[in-house]
């Protein structure tokens, strides 16, 4: 069986701790592979090279660590189907899916071939007599990044990215459920002319975690995760004096207003309740019609739209609508949730439950949900479930609507679709969520805004990519200098000056 270790000092290299995960394959259930768990040695070891690899790298100049950028954009698009097969062998996401993956996180470092641009700084010419004054951003040192399963190409290249054309030394610590792909990545860096050491992937778990919050050389640490653990992070991250930002869970409402076009909302809702199985931070998991007949009339509409939707894995063909999620225990925690459902009185108007797929009995496979009359005091309300599961949630009016997005502790992603532009006006503005979508249903920000989620969706200052990202892995210094001048006020030479 294949062991995928760690990515240090530019070469592959099989783990030391004795320690591994299962890799399955979430498509057939099989054990696919075994990922090493790094020991705190191992992690500590691979900081102190990226700490001695980061001073040259660091030196620079950020025009040539640009164009290892823009070399890497080449090698992802090169790679772009190799990456995202080995992407949905191990996620389980279609294969179209998997593609996007990779170039959502393409999109970011393409973004980054401006780090010149970014990192240039302000200069203000005689902020008083002789006196000049200019501000400087340098990168941090060596950081961290901590990343989640559901988007293993690119969300570690959203820390790659802006961390590493900063002229900071990486240590990425991906999922262990996907591992195979942020190695690839650090082969794609090698290649575009990232020297030794600069990115170092050390796969593992809480102790590897752990080591690098406690880590006194890392200076910032950049995750992406669950919510409990994005708040044990940030709290741990801060108790001993590091930078942090810690992106969680979601619950994401979509608002449908009376007057909205029903078929375009219901394509919506199936494409963003649905896609990727629901395994998405940005999916839309409760659908809030306004008013009995929007939702029937909705409901009438979604129904058909549900049931038609193709599941299947990722080799079955591009007309697959989504793949099995991505493990036993993710497949029985979905089914409890929709159990959960059932008993506390919800109306389960799409059953998925027992969904089995022919030749894939032992995929982690499951059937598309949709629950209407969903209640805020339910747990399928109240917890992300992150499966093919949309909740109903009737309300009688925009405010109560509203009112239920303002008041749920998730703030990540979340639309409304209406043809009023004063509404939509008064959601945007009153919504404390982080990403709003109008008429527009996964309001991802492309890579040159930022993208991040509010309350218990994100912790920590400043988003994720665009010029965040940049301010992020970098510091300010600001340098106030005063030159004896040789000019006299009026231009004319002072030669006593010059003695
Ligand atoms: P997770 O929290 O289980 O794991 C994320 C990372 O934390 C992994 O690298 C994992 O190894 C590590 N980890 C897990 N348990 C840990 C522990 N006890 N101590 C220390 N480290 C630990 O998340 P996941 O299941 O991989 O990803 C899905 C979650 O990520 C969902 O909640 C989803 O909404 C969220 N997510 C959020 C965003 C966002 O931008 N807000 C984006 C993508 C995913």
């Amino acid at each position: 069986m294949e062991e995928l270790g760690h990515w240090i000092n530019g070469k592959r290299v099989a783990g030391t701790s004795g320690r591994f995960a299962d890799v399955y394959n979430p498509a057939t259930g099989e054990v696919q592979a075994k990922v090493a768990l790094a020991s705190k040695a191992e992690l500590d070891s691979a900081i102190a090279d990226a700490a001695e690899a980061q001073k040259a790298w660091g030196a620079t100049n950020p025009q040539r660590r640009a164009r290892v950028m823009m070399k890497l954009v080449s090698l992802l698009n090169r790679d772009m189907d190799k990456l995202a097969e080995a992407l949905s062998r191990e996620h389980g996401k279609t294969f179209p899916d998997a593609k996007g993956d990779v170039q959502r996180g393409l999109e970011v470092i393409e973004f980054c071939i401006g780090a010149p641009q970014m990192l240039k700084g302000e200069f203000t010419d005689s902020a008083g007599p002789g006196i000049d004054m200019y501000s400087m951003r340098q990168p941090l040192g060596v950081v961290a990044g901590i990343t989640p399963f559901n988007f293993p190409a690119m969300i570690p290249l959203w820390k790659m990215g802006p961390a590493l054309s900063s002229g900071n030394a990486m240590i990425l610590k991906p999922s262990e459920r996907d591992p195979s792909v942020p190695l690839m990545l650090a082969e794609l860096c090698q290649e575009a002319g990232l020297p030794d050491g600069v990115l170092q992937v050390v796969n593992g778990d809480k102790e590897a975690v752990d080591g690098i919050l406690d880590s006194e050389v890392i200076q910032a640490v950049g995750f992406v995760g669950s919510t409990p653990i994005a708040q044990y992070i940030y709290e741990r991250a801060a108790a001993s004096g590091k930078r942090a930002q810690c992106f969680g869970g979601a619950k994401n409402h979509m608002i449908i207003m009376p007057d909205a076009d029903l078929d375009q909302a219901a394509d919506a809702l199936v494409g963003a309740g649905y896609g990727a199985a629901g395994e998405r931070c940005m999916a839309i998991s409760v659908a809030v019609p306004v008013g009995e007949e929007t939702a029937d009339r909705l409901i009438e509409k979604l129904v058909p739209r549900i049931e038609k939707l193709k599941v299947g894995p990722y080799t079955a063909g591009d007309d697959v609508d989504y793949g099995p999620v991505v493990t036993a225990a993710a497949k029985a925690n979905i089914e409890r949730l929709v159990q959960s459902g059932v008993d506390q009185g919800a109306e389960l108007v799409v059953d998925g439950r027992g969904f089995s797929l022919q030749g894939y009995e032992d995929g982690f496979f499951v059937g598309p949900h949709l629950f209407d009359r969903v209640t805020p005091d339910m747990d399928i309300y109240k917890t992300e479930i992150f499966g093919p599961v949309l909740s109903t949630v009737r309300a009688g009016s925009y405010e109560e609507a509203i009112g239920l997005a303002l008041s749920h502790e998730y703030g990540n992603g979340t639309a409304i679709f209406t043809r009023d532009g004063d509404t939509a006006r008064d959601f945007a503005n009153r919504i404390n969520i982080g990403m709003v979508g109008i008429n527009v249903p996964i309001p991802v920000p492309l890579a040159y805004h930022t993208f991040g989620g509010w309350k218990k969706s994100g912790f920590g200052d400043l988003n994720q990519h665009g010029p965040d990202g940049f301010r992020f892995y970098t510091r300010t210094k600001t340098i106030t200098s005063r030159w004896p001048s040789g000019i006299k006020e009026g231009g004319e030479f002072n030669f006593k000056a010059m003695d």
